[in-house]
């Protein structure tokens, strides 16, 4: 399993993707910061509306990243990302909902699922967790936001057992990947942040919950992987990227390295 970034000709990184997911099946890429047009500080592929960027200049970056992977931009499907857990499967009535506007794109929503090829799903993010999901055998495919709000309400979990209920998934046959996002080595949180991850699983919180030296760290990492284990994935059957948004805030965009004012990388799938 690996997670790797895919250069044009010139070098330029343009977005990542995990081998888990087979790309016979379902196109899937996580975008980095290169390769759009956005100015500072949302320079320069920036895929959301939201940040203060120009709507116009983000729908080139959008119709830019799309095409490199051959998806069509009129189908693009983006929620309003909340830091909650609603997930809302994505039909042809949905399809192309926010691609143009914030305001269009579907309500208070952080899980997007589909079963219908050629509609590509886009959630954006800046230190939050993407956990992308593909079922393979009954071809439905997925993508959550982990914020630690959401991973706390077990997002990930959530949106595995909303796929079996909407389509049949069942869990053995999914696979994850869990994207770019804040590691342990730079996420560090307060007491309340931790408790409530201490609260909500008990049975794993010594493995994503660590103190140095009076300083509390929190995996997002580990406790999504662990939840979607608990949710009857298979643990090869899931791939972390590993790769830190805080560390590498040259190639992804980082709310905490960065401050609020920047822009935002986005996991996009789409069946085939
Ligand atoms: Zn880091």
């Amino acid at each position: 399993m690996a997670f790797e970034l895919h250069k044009d000709e010139n070098g330029t990184e343009q977005y990542g993707i995990f081998s888990i997911f087979p790309q016979g099946l379902v196109v899937h890429a996580v975008s980095t910061r290169f390769g759009g047009v956005s100015k500072t500080p949302y320079d320069s592929m920036n895929l959301a509306m939201h940040v203060g960027d120009d709507e116009a200049v983000v729908v080139e970056n959008r119709r830019r990243f799309l095409g490199w992977l051959g998806l069509d931009f009129v189908r693009l499907t983006t929620p309003e990302q909340v830091h909650d857990d609603n997930i809302v499967c994505v039909g042809e009535a949905e399809a192309g909902r926010g691609r143009f506007s914030y305001a269009d794109s579907i309500p208070a929503t952080d899980a997007l699922m589909t079963d219908v090829p050629g509609i590509p799903l886009m959630l954006c993010f800046a230190d939050c967790t993407p956990i992308l999901l593909f079922d393979p055998v009954r071809r439905v495919a997925a993508i959550a936001h982990g914020g630690w709000k959401g991973t706390v309400r077990s997002i990930a979990a959530k949106t595995v057992r909303a796929m079996a209920e909407a389509f049949g998934t069942r869990p053995e046959d999914c696979l994850a990947g869990i994207g770019p996002s804040i590691g342990a080595c730079c996420y560090e949180v307060g007491d309340d942040v931790a408790g409530k991850f201490r609260e909500a699983f008990p049975q794993f919180a010594d493995e994503i919950v660590s103190e140095h030296n009076g300083v509390i760290h929190l995996d997002l990492w580990k406790t999504n992987r662990l939840q979607l284990e608990e949710a009857g994935l298979l643990p090869n059957h899931i791939d972390t990227a590993g790769v830190c948004t805080a560390c590498h805030a040259r190639t992804f965009f980082s709310y905490r390295a960065e401050g609020p004012t920047t822009g935002r990388i986005a996991a996009v799938m789409a069946i085939k």
